[in-house]
C-alpha cells in the first residue's frame, strides 16, 4: 500500500510522510488519563483528535495496534518530581481509597468516551498493573549506569544524554531560570533536569500504594509507566506516540530518555501532539474549581457528539477557544447535517455510483492526509450532500466517513420534538428544502417549482424569509 499520510512530527518540527517500521502495519501509544478526577473536555480533546489519527490510519488501510496506559499511580501535581501525588489528593478529597478512586474515574473516563464515539484502545494497561516491568527496566538503567540512587530514591541521570531535549527548542539556560524558581528544588538530584525513578524514602509518607522492589518499599515515578507499557505491548519499535502538548516536556522528553537509554537504540519515530482546548480564563485544568465535563455540556442542551464536531471544525496544532456561542452554531449545522442525511436515507433506494464514490473518497482522504484536515474533511461531506449524484451514493458516502468522523451520521434521528411532524418527516423536509435551494441557485427554477410542489402535496407549505426558509405542516396527507 501506498504512505499517503503527511502529518507534522514533533521530534522533527516538520510535516514528514508517514511511513511505519513494518509496512501496513502501525504501533501507537496513547498517554492516558490520570484518574483522580472526571476528565475534563480539554483532555477529551486530545482524545477526540488521536481517534481521529487511529481511525484515518485504519480507513486508509493500516493494521494498528494502540495501546494506553491508565495513571492511577505516581503523577505528581506539577508533571516534575514535586507536589503532592494526584492520586492520593483525590482519596483524600473524596474519603475514598486509590484504588476505589482509580476504578470510579477510570469507568467515568470510558463512559465519556462512548458518548464521544472514542473508541477504546486495542490495550488498556493501568499503571499498577505492572510494577515488576518499572522495576526490571529501573535496574536495567542503573546496571547501564544511566541512573543512580541518592536519598534512597532512584534517580534518572540526564547528564549521561547526548542530546536530552530532542522533542523541545529547550535550551540550558532557557530552563535555569524556572529553576531558579523553584524553591523545592530536590538536593539529590546531580542535574536540575534528573527525574525520579523509584521513590523510596520521600516526603509523600502518606502514599498510599507501595511496593517491594530492590531499593526499598516504595512506588514509581510517572515516566517509567509509558515507556514500560508501550514495549510491553509494541515491543522496541515504535511508529507514534501520541498527547497534548503538556506532555512534550517533561513528560515525553523523560520517556525518550529512558527508554532509548535502556533499549540503547532509536524508539519511536512519530510524536502527535494534540493542543491544547481553553476556557475564556487560560488553561483548563482538572485541579482547578470548576470543571467543565462532557455531563457539564450536556446539562446544557448539548449533544456530546457537538463537541466532537466542534473539535474536528478546527486543526488539532492551533489551541482552540470554548465558547458556548460556537457550540450553538455548531449545533445547529450539526442537528441540520443530520437531519439532511436521515432525510436522505429514508428516501435513497437504487445504486450507489461507484465511480462518484470513489472519486469522493479519495478527496476525503485526502484531506485528512494533509495533517489530519479534519475541517476540510467535513468540507468533502458537505460538497457530497450538493453534489449531482444519487442519494444512494451520498448515503453510503456519508457512512464510510463516519468511520472517521464518528459523528452517527447515519443514525436515525429520533423523533423531532415539538413540531407536530415526525423525525423522518422533519428530516425528509429538510432535505427537500435544501435542494431546492440548490435549484435555485443553479437557476433552476422549474425544479424548485416541483420540488415545492412535491413538499405541497405531502401537507407541507413553505416561506421564503429573511431567515431563511421555515415551514410548516397544514394537512397531513
Ligand atoms: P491527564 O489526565 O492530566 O494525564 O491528561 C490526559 C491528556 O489530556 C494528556 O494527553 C494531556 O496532555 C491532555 N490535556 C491536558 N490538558 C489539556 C487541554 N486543556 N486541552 C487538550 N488536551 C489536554
Ligand atoms: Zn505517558
Amino acid at each position: 500500500m501506498e504512505d499517503r499520510l503527511q502529518m507534522y512530527n514533533t521530534l522533527t518540527r516538520s510535516i514528514e510522510r508517514f511511513v511505519p517500521n513494518v509496512p501496513g502495519k502501525v504501533a501507537m501509544y496513547t498517554c492516558g488519563p490520570t484518574v483522580y478526577h472526571f476528565a475534563h473536555i480539554g483532555n477529551l480533546r486530545s482524545y477526540i483528535q488521536e481517534d481521529v489519527l487511529e481511525k484515518t490510519l485504519r480507513y486508509l488501510g493500516y493494521d494498528v495496534k494502540r495501546v494506553m496506559n491508565i495513571t492511577d499511580v505516581g503523577h505528581l501535581s506539577d508533571d516534575g518530581d514535586n507536589g503532592e501525588d494526584k492520586m492520593v489528593k483525590g482519596a483524600q478529597r473524596e474519603h475514598k481509597t486509590v484504588m476505589e478512586i482509580a476504578k470510579f474515574y477510570t469507568d467515568a473516563f470510558f463512559e465519556d468516551c462512548r458518548k464521544l464515539n472514542i473508541k477504546t484502545p486495542d490495550v488498556v494497561e493501568p499503571a499498577t498493573g505492572c510494577i515488576p516491568e518499572f522495576i526490571h527496566m529501573i535496574e536495567v538503567l542503573l546496571e547501564k549506569g544511566y541512573a543512580y540512587q541518592a536519598g534512597e530514591n532512584v534517580y534518572f541521570d540526564t547528564s549521561k544524554l547526548k542530546e536530552y531535549y530532542v522533542l523541545t527548542n529547550h535550551s540550558e539556560d532557557s530552563l535555569l531560570e524556572g529553576v531558579r524558581d523553584d524553591v523545592d528544588v530536590d538536593p539529590n538530584k546531580r542535574n536540575k533536569n534528573d527525574f525520579v525513578l523509584w521513590f523510596t524514602k520521600s516526603k509523600f509518607e502518606d502514599q498510599a500504594l507501595k511496593w517491594d522492589s530492590p531499593w526499598g518499599v516504595g512506588y514509581p515515578g510517572w515516566h517509567i509507566e509509558c515507556s514500560c507499557i508501550s514495549m510491553k505491548h509494541l515491543g522496541e519499535y515504535m511508529d507514534i506516540h501520541c498527547g497534548g502538548v503538556d506532555n512534550i516536556f517533561p513528560h515525553h522528553t523523560n520517556e525518550i530518555a529512558q527508554s532509548e537509554s535502556y533499549l540503547g537504540h532509536k524508539w519511536c519515530n512519530y510524536w502527535f501532539h494534540v493542543n491544547h482546548l481553553n476556557d475564556r480564563n487560560g488553561k483548563m485544568s482538572k485541579s482547578k474549581g470548576a470543571t467543565l465535563t462532557v455531563s457539564v455540556v450536556e446539562e446544557n442542551g448539548y449533544d456530546p457528539l457537538v463537541y466532537r464536531m466542534f473539535c474536528l471544525q478546527s486543526h488539532y496544532r492551533k489551541p482552540l477557544e470554548f465558547s458556548y456561542e460556537v457550540m450553538d452554531q455548531v449545533k445547529s449545522a450539526y442537528e441540520k447535517l443530520r437531519r439532511r442525511i436521515s432525510g436522505m436515507a429514508a428516501n435513497a433506494a437504487g445504486e450507489v455510483d461507484s465511480e462518484a464514490f470513489a472519486q469522493f473518497r479519495r478527496q476525503f482522504e485526502d484531506a485528512l492526509c494533509n495533517d489530519l484536515n479534519t475541517a476540510s474533511a467535513i468540507t468533502v461531506l458537505y460538497d457530497v450532500l450538493k453534489a449531482d449524484i444519487p442519494d444512494a451514493t451520498k448515503v453510503a458516502l456519508a457512512k464510510s466517513f463516519d468511520e472517521v468522523l464518528s459523528l452517527d451520521l447515519t443514525k436515525p434521528l429520533p423523533e423531532a420534538e415539538g413540531s407536530g411532524a415526525d423525525g423522518e418527516l422533519t428530516a425528509w423536509v429538510e432535505e427537500m428544502i435544501a435542494k431546492r435551494a440548490e435549484a435555485k441557485k443553479a437557476k433552476d427554477f422549474a425544479t424548485a417549482d416541483a420540488i415545492r410542489a412535491e413538499l405541497a402535496a405531502r401537507g407541507v407549505q413553505i416561506k421564503d424569509t429573511r431567515e431563511g426558509v421555515v415551514w410548516e405542516l397544514i394537512s397531513q396527507s
